[in-house]
């Protein structure tokens, strides 16, 4: 069966929490060209991440160009 929506698109922080970094039209956009988009959410930077460390940290988006190891030395230092 196809799906429709990335497998944690009920869970991110991203699409659900209000206090999320961004606005409501960024929110949007990524919903449209990651979230929403078949085969695209396997492409989103807090989807990778996520498998990775088995958590993804707020100040990554889904068109994040951060590598993991970059990703870990900015959260140690906030
Ligand atoms: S932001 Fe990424 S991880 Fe979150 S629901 Fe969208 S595609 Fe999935």
């Amino acid at each position: 069966m196809k799906k429709d929506k990335c497998p944690s698109y009920d869970q991110c922080k991203l699409l659900h929490a209000e206090d999320f970094i961004i606005s409501a039209e960024h929110r949007q956009h990524y919903k449209s060209a990651f979230c929403t988009k078949s085969a695209a959410w396997d492409k989103c930077r807090r989807m990778q991440v996520g498998k990775k460390l088995h958590f993804c940290p707020d100040f990554v988006l889904p068109d994040s160009k951060l590598s993991t190891d970059e990703i870990i030395d900015t959260f140690d230092n906030l």
